[in-house]
């Protein structure tokens, strides 16, 4: 017998996990097929760090090449309020844990760099605040002496890249 479906997902990492959950959710007939296990390559291997801050390498290019880089935010702000709501609406704990994530800089011209970041990212709604060495002693004491100054954002963090995406394809299959 031939079954019809109005979605097939190929890749049952995080992304497609997440695009059969959404569509399932909303009502859609999906298929996720994957060549091998969910979450066994890319999703299930990270960090699982929660970055919403533009990385370094977009803001060494230039200034220019960071404002266009920051025109993705509106995205990474999606992705926060997404993640920091994701375990009620999935169900189980992706453990998702927001307690602020910092970039470091190590000499003038990163602090430098940090402060412009900063400034741009909060022209687009992210916030971030650059903290001196002092300040930055009452957030993380552990860090090396030789780290100057670090911006701070609050909606970074950690999520457990083993358990997320299996939890989210269970709750695409209960839906
Ligand atoms: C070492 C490392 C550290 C990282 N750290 C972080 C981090 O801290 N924070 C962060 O946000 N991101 C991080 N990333 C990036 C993050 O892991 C990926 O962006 C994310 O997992 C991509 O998810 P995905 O579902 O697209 O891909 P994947 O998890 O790779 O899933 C793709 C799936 O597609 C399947 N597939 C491929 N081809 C076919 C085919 N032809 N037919 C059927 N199935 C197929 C594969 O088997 C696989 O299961 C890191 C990546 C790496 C490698």
């Amino acid at each position: 017998m031939t079954e019809r479906y109005d979605l097939v997902v190929v890749g049952g990492g995080l992304l497609g996990c997440l695009t059969a959950w959404m569509a399932a959710r909303d009502g859609a007939h999906v298929l996720l097929v994957d060549k091998d296990q969910v979450n066994q390559h890319a999703s299930g291997q990270n960090a699982g760090s929660l970055h919403f801050q533009l990385e370094y390498r977009m803001v060494e290019a230039g200034e220019e090449a960071a404002r266009v880089a920051a025109e993705a935010m509106p995205l990474h702000l999606d992705a926060a309020a997404m993640w920091a709501r994701m375990e009620d609406e999935i169900g189980e704990p992706l453990g998702v844990r927001q307690t602020g994530g910092l970039m470091v800089a190590e000499n003038a011209d990163q602090v430098g760099m940090l402060e412009f970041k900063a400034e741009l990212e909060r022209s687009w709604g992210l916030d971030v605040r650059t903290l001196d060495r002092t300040e930055l002693d009452a957030v993380a004491p552990y860090l090396s002496r030789n780290i100057l100054a670090a911006n701070l954002s609050a909606l970074e963090g950690k999520a457990d890249a083993r358990i997320a995406a299996p939890a989210v394809g269970r709750a695409a299959v209960a839906a």
